[in-house]
């Protein structure tokens, strides 16, 4: 998924531009080196990834990150086992790149922001893809933004 996108990114033909349009409401060049830049993170950070890296919650969530700040340990919780698919929206590797984007290092991004929404979190596609409309500065730094974008092949 990941290497797929940075296929994209260095390609940039005009599908892979209109993916990206879809995703982030614009396709200059500083955000398309911002996706670049994260994704390139995202795949080094998954070659630090063990068994230790993840927990398994009882919450009614996908997941959430702890300590991301630094190497976070991902909770797994009970959507992310029973809904999440191989592959396409809320896949699982979607979701673990949607909480890795979290990390300080690598994005961070944020599921809501203080002048959007009320600061209510912005999540799944269509608000998503709302958010390009509207802000793409924010979509730019929105976990959900680049979950789709990452799943959208
Ligand atoms: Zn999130």
């Amino acid at each position: 998924m990941l290497s797929n996108k940075k296929e994209e990114l260095m390609r940039w033909s005009d599908d892979d531009q209109k993916k990206f349009k879809s995703a982030f409401g614009t396709t200059d060049e500083n955000a398309r080196r911002t996706i670049f830049d994260r994704v390139n993170k995202e795949i080094e950070y998954n070659d630090s990834l063990n068994i230790d890296s993840f927990d398994k919650t009882n919450e009614n969530i996908y997941a959430k990150i702890e300590g991301w700040k630094d190497h976070g340990k991902i909770h797994l919780g009970e959507k992310f086992w029973s809904n999440s698919k191989n592959d396409g929206s809320e896949s699982t590797a979607g979701v673990l790149s949607h909480e890795i984007s979290h990390i300080y290092n690598i994005g961070p991004t944020q599921d809501h922001f203080p002048d959007y929404n009320h600061g209510k979190d912005i999540y799944y596609k269509e608000n998503s893809h709302l958010l390009a409309n509207k802000r793409p500065d924010l979509a730019l730094k929105h976990a959900d933004s680049f979950e789709y974008y990452l799943e959208d092949r």
